[in-house]
């Protein structure tokens, strides 16, 4: 076999389940990740379809399922608390989730003993040559690798070194969310509840079995113009878009100052015309983030592994780059457009679209097409037939 070693950059999800498969067939990949150490805790990410049925081929379901969130309900309520409408778990938690770093742990510990990670660590330089890629470093020494794949999310540095600027293929739909821990002061058991006002949704859902909670602020914007790196300054924006909202936000935006994490983001999405330059190739958020409204990044992170992986362990690397974007493409555009959908669903616009939302959650049970719209995510998450790879179990 040629191609053998492989470099990932991001030890996130796509990363690990790259490896995972990597090693199954031979190769020998090297994750380097440029945060200290694995990345715990986080949001609550799902499975729907056929990210199932790899992580069924991987031996990891049972691990998944043991660490679920195990999420019920959503309640979305008025300013007083009152229960205005509920939604089934299927709709916010997919068939089956969990937080983002207990997926990361688990797909960590099965690669850990095959892979060599670098953490605290980032690619500085990519230069392809006849037979291989010479990589730099901003700490380790220079190294050789056969292929280079990038693993490192929306803001992914792989891409941004070969393929171009990032604004060349990121496609903001409107919106930004921050998340963060905050003690679960709700009492919530297992389930979430969700307050809006336009342009402006407050979430909260309990976790780790009720002992902590996230909290969700989103909102409708146009591209602002932050520094992703401040983070003071992201605490400031969300504080100001959410001041005067009413219900618990006043309280949920002080646990926020106290929080031990912090995310912030634009809703985005990753267009690109090829997967794949050369040595060099992106997989999940880094090649197609579809955006935390789709409720399919991780699906597309682990699905993305298994057909890349088997797609490299079947041919050279110029026909596996290509047949993987030919698996792929159908099922990313299903996940891609099912969150361009799910903006004005989850962060109303007006008075009259929440009102419009609310009553026709409370109509879905007895409508006719309450089934069409309940299978719309179940679709898009099954919009690939997966390969039975040699050497894959089936
Ligand atoms: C708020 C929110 C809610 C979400 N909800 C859901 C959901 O309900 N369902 C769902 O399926 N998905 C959801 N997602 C999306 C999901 O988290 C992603 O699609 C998934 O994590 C993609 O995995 P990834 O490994 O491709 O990228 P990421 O998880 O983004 O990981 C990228 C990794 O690369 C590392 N990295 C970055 N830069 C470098 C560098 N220069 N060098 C080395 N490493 C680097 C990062 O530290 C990180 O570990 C949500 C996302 C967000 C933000």
């Amino acid at each position: 076999m040629t191609n053998r070693r492989v470099l990932i950059s991001g030890a996130s999800v796509a990363g690990p389940a790259l490896a995972f498969w990597l090693h199954r067939y031979g190769f020998t990949p090297t994750v380097v990740e440029r945060a200290p150490e694995l990345r715990d805790g986080g949001y609550a990410v799902d499975f729907r379809g056929a990210s199932l049925r790899v992580l069924d081929r991987m031996g990891l379901r049972g691990a998944v399922e043991a660490a679920a969130t195990r999420m019920g309900d959503v309640t979305y309520v008025d300013g007083d608390d009152r229960p205005l409408v509920v939604t089934p778990s299927t709709y916010q938690s997919g068939e089956l989730e969990i937080l983002r770093g207990d997926l990361s742990r688990i797909l960590y510990d099965a690669t850990k003993d095959d892979t060599e990670y670098v953490f605290g660590d980032s690619i500085t330089g990519i230069t392809e040559h006849g037979d291989g890629v010479a990589v730099t470093f901003a700490h380790g020494e220079p190294r050789e690798f056969d292929l280079v794949i990038g693993a490192d999310g929306l803001h992914s540095n792989v891409r941004s070194l070969v393929f171009g600027d990032e604004r060349e293929f990121r496609h903001d739909l409107g919106y930004y969310v921050s998340i963060c821990t905050v003690p679960n002061h709700l009492g919530l058991d297992h389930t979430g509840r969700f307050y809006n006002e336009p342009n402006r949704t407050v979430g909260v859902y309990s976790a780790r079995d009720n002992n902590e909670a996230k909290v969700m602020f989103w909102f409708g914007a146009d591209r602002l113009d932050h520094d992703h790196r401040d983070v003071e300054q992201q605490r400031r924006i969300v504080e100001e878009r959410f001041a005067g909202v009413g219900w618990e936000t006043t309280a949920l935006l002080d646990a926020m100052r106290a929080a031990p994490d912090f995310y912030f983001d634009s809703a985005s999405q990753i267009k690109l015309g090829s997967y794949a330059r050369g040595r060099v190739a992106l997989v999940g958020d880094a090649a197609y983030c579809a955006a935390p409204l789709s409720g399919m990044g991780t699906s597309l992170a682990v699905v993305g592994a298994y057909v890349l992986a088997g797609e490299l362990a079947s041919a050279s690397h110029e026909t596996a780059f290509a047949a993987y974007e030919r698996e792929m493409r159908p099922f990313v555009d299903a996940c891609q457009k099912l969150a361009e959908g799910n903006g004005k669903w989850f962060v109303p616009p007006t008075r009259a679209w929440l009102k419009f939302r609310n009553l026709n959650y409370k109509l879905l049970p007895y409508l006719p097409w309450r089934k069409l719209i309940e299978e719309l995510p179940l679709k898009a998450g099954n919009a690939i037939t997966l390969k039975p790879y040699a050497g894959a179990p089936v």
